[in-house]
């Protein structure tokens, strides 16, 4: 059997009256992020850790942010075409682990429904899908507020 191992990391700024997306999920909040597409750090951390456990470039070469299709764009889209090389290459995603580092939202209430549309998207069973939401401590802009970042692991199979 052969495992391979994904990882992805993601960062936007986040400004007010925007909405707040995370896992295709709307977070009850006065910000949200900075981005070309919806700015779902959980979807593109994600697209990129699976991407990355194939081999297969990242989110940025596949939806370059010069181009007008991905403007305010569901990152959904992102997902699904990673879930597609992955299963095509004859992988199958073991688990999925993620941390999001948010200082003034809590990500606990939203939990379950993250990983209800992740599950589905990607079409395996809730249980290889987990998160938490961590704060920064105050500690620099990021403990300030002013941004949010995700990283997640992935374990591959095939
Ligand atoms: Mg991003």
């Amino acid at each position: 059997m052969e495992i391979r191992i994904g990882v992805g990391f993601d960062i936007h700024r986040l400004a007010e009256g925007r909405d707040l997306i995370i896992g295709g999920t709307k977070i009850d909040s006065d910000f949200g992020f900075i981005a070309h597409s919806d700015g779902d750090i959980f979807f593109h951390a994600l697209t990129d850790a699976l991407l990355g456990a194939v081999g297969f470039g990242d989110i940025g070469q596949l939806f370059p942010d010069t181009d007008k299709r991905w403007k305010n764009a569901p990152s959904n889209i992102f997902l699904e075409k990673a879930r597609d090389i992955v299963y095509q290459r004859g992988y199958k995603i073991s688990n999925i682990d993620a941390v999001i580092v948010l200082e003034k939202v809590k990500i606990l209430p939203y939990r379950e429904q993250i990983i209800d549309n992740t599950a589905k998207i990607l079409n395996i069973s809730k249980e290889k899908i987990f998160l938490k939401g961590k704060r920064f401590e105050g500690i620099d802009d990021i403990g300030k507020g002013e941004g949010g970042f995700c990283i997640v692991n992935t374990i591959l199979m095939r």
